[in-house]
């Protein structure tokens, strides 16, 4: 097996990362997905008390 295992660049800040995402952006995306997703559970969730 001819693995060249060259520095893998993170696909979102672009630094040197052994994954596709560094954790540091994985964190943040998922942290972007979760505040989106709360928001949305928190509006109905609002609703649903209101109502
Ligand atoms: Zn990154």
């Amino acid at each position: 097996m001819g693995t060249t295992q060259k520095n893998h660049l993170c696909q979102v800040c672009a630094k040197p990362s052994e994954q596709t995402i560094c954790p540091a952006c994985e964190a943040k995306i998922r942290g972007e997905i979760l505040d989106e997703k709360g928001k949305v559970e928190k509006a109905g969730h609002t609703e649903t008390t209101r109502h």
